[in-house]
């Protein structure tokens, strides 16, 4: 029997095991993932806001098992492209194509950064614990978010949770000794969607009264004193820093030789193929080039991604047609009030995306969490 193996159960292999259940029953296929669950990057800001608590949109996946496709929940800890074998919890696993879907991870520096005093990973989920403690103490002083570094993952979120960080400090009554700032290394908010929907970002971190720090790479966190250096050589004071890792693609795809100048896998952009036949990659773990870089790292393009990559793998080997990912997609941005802002359009198009941005409305809130809902009992329910 054909065997396809999807490496990383998340947006893009969920995806992708998905397609191929349903598309071609007689493939046998198999996820191998360390985590026994998945949820969506946005819900753990649904858990910061204090909206909804994360345990509430994650699922098993060994939900998988009953629904045609082995689940191997072990560490992937070798990949041979040539011979398409997975090494996972000491078991080899061959396979007629592998589908690598793996994420990234944090950069190890800006992890390392993040080790100071009052200094947290506002990505990593079980930094959530110690930040809604901190939060609901502090009295005076400032948050301070950081953008570390690029790429990172959802481009929207880090001003999501500078304005997630504004409402919990109203709530709690304490906004007006407590400021609230966020920094990043680019010029403008958003690069990847372009100057207008930057300078919507940034009118709404103004309306909130959220200092904007642009331009500015931090380079050093001292815990004791609390405070951050900049590349320019100007420092600022923090009670907490909240910041966000630059992504980078797990070791064991260096190890295997699968990684390529830009320090991710580099498969072909519409067929996700990458240059060892039966290998295919999609995701975070993927540099993706259009015309102003790379499409950004975003569950919404892994997803879309894991379903070309699927229909390609079938067609690679029980022929049909090939399938073409479009770049098309769109990326959430949350206002506070449940209000929800989108970027959408073709993220391929030339000389620059082709992006609109579609204004935040309640509207839109209801279908963010529609996208969650429909996913998860598609994929996992
Ligand atoms: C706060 C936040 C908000 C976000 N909001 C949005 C949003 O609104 N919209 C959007 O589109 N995206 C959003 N994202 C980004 C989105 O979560 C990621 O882009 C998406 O998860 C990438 O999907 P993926 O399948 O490539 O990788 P992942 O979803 O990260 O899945 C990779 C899987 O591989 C597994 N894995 C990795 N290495 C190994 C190994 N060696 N062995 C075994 N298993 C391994 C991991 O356990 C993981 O389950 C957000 C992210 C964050 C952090």
């Amino acid at each position: 029997m054909t065997h396809v193996v999807i490496i990383g159960g998340g947006f893009g292999g969920l995806a992708a095991a998905h397609e191929l259940r349903t598309s071609h029953p007689e493939i046998e296929v198999t996820l191998v993932d360390r985590r026994d669950h998945f949820f969506m990057g946005f819900a753990k800001l649904w858990d910061l806001s204090g909206w909804r608590p994360l345990a509430e949109g994650t699922r098993s996946l060994h939900a998988l098992t009953g629904r045609g496709v082995r689940f191997v929940q072990a560490e992937v800890t070798a990949i041979d492209p040539d011979t398409r074998t997975v090494t996972a919890g000491g078991e080899a696993i061959a396979a007629d194509a592998i589908l690598v879907a793996l994420g990234g991870v944090h950069a190890p520096g800006h992890v390392a950064l993040l080790q100071a005093d009052g200094a947290h990973d506002v990505y990593d989920a079980a930094a959530l614990p110690a930040i809604h403690a901190e939060l609901d103490a502090i009295t005076e002083g400032r948050v301070l978010v950081s953008i570390l570094g690029g790429p990172f993952q959802c481009p929207p979120a880090p001003f999501e949770v500078a304005l997630i960080v504004d409402e919990v400090l109203r709530g709690r009554g304490v906004r007006d000794s407590v400021s609230v700032a966020i920094s990043t290394p680019q010029p403008i908010t958003l690069p990847v969607a372009g100057v207008d929907a930057s300078r919507y970002v940034a009118a709404r971190l103004g309306d909130h009264e959220v200092e904007l720090l642009s331009e500015r790479k931090v380079t050093a966190v001292d815990g004791a004193a609390r405070t951050v250096t900049f590349d320019n050589g100007e420092t600022a004071d923090y009670s907490i820093l909240l910041g966000v890792p630059a992504l980078a693609a797990p070791p064991v795809l260096v190890d295997a030789g699968l990684t390529g100048p830009s320090g991710f896998v580099e498969p072909d952009r519409t067929t996700l193929r990458t240059s060892f036949p039966g290998i295919y990659a999609v995701g975070d773990c993927t540099h993706v080039p259009n015309a102003i870089g790379a499409l950004p790292k975003a569950g919404i393009f892994a997803a879309a991604e894991g379903v070309v990559a699927a229909r390609n793998i079938v067609a690679e080997l029980a022929g049909g047609e090939e399938a073409r990912f479009d770049g098309y997609g769109y990326c959430f941005l949350e206002l506070p009030g449940q209000k929800v802002a989108f970027v959408e359009g073709d993220f391929f198009a030339e000389p620059k995306p082709d992006v609109t941005l579609v204004e935040a409305d309640s509207e839109q809130f209801v279908r963010k969490q529609a996208y969650e809902l429909e996913r998860l009992e598609l994929w996992l329910g």
